[in-house]
């Protein structure tokens, strides 16, 4: 007799799609997101982690996490640098001088290895700094999807300014 319920293959005899833990096949946006969810486990910066993956017609381009760059001691071995900067609406930010940002080593991949990501989209599981989004809008991105905002105040008037689209895309804890 077949044995019931847990363990059992994901195209059952049903045909019912498994895609996510709650049953319902992922869609593309939840697909990247959770890609992009799943990279982040990669970062070594104790002050968070974060994946991004650039697509174009829903393939993977390149992906990125952030971390020390290539060959050099990660936070997680020598603890962070901290720096303070003051942005022009006077908030104070922190950020660490040990780490490149998830986004941008998406770029740099993408560069290192001659891969075009001008027209693509970027899914980031935070919405972007100011200072990628500058390079974002250069390299050509068409659409941020983010997960977690971030200091948007920061960039909203560069995204006006600039014209790129950006879109929260949530991904449910249950579905990671
Ligand atoms: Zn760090
Ligand atoms: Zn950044």
């Amino acid at each position: 007799m077949h044995e019931e319920g847990k363990g059992s293959c994901c195209c059952g005899p049903s045909g019912t799609p498994e895609g996510g833990r709650d049953g319902a096949r992922l869609g593309w946006h939840e697909y990247f997101m959770s890609v992009a969810h799943l990279i982040s486990r990669r970062a070594t910066c104790t002050r968070g982690h974060i994946g991004a993956v650039i697509v174009r017609d829903n393939n993977i381009l390149s992906t990125g996490y952030n971390g020390a760059p290539s060959g050099l001691p990660h936070c997680n071995e020598v603890n962070c640098k901290i720096y303070r900067s003051t942005h022009p609406d006077g908030t104070v930010e922190e950020n660490c001088v040990n780490t490149i940002h998830a986004e941008m080593n998406a770029i740099a991949q993408a560069a290192k290895h001659g891969v075009s990501i001008k027209d693509a989209d970027i899914y980031i599981t935070a919405s972007p700094c100011i200072h990628c989004l500058k390079v974002l809008i250069n390299v050509g991105i068409r659409t941020i999807y983010y997960d977690k905002p971030y200091k948007i105040s920061h960039i909203a008037e560069l995204l006006r300014l600039s014209g790129i689209r950006m879109e929260q895309v949530r991904v449910a804890p249950e579905r990671l």
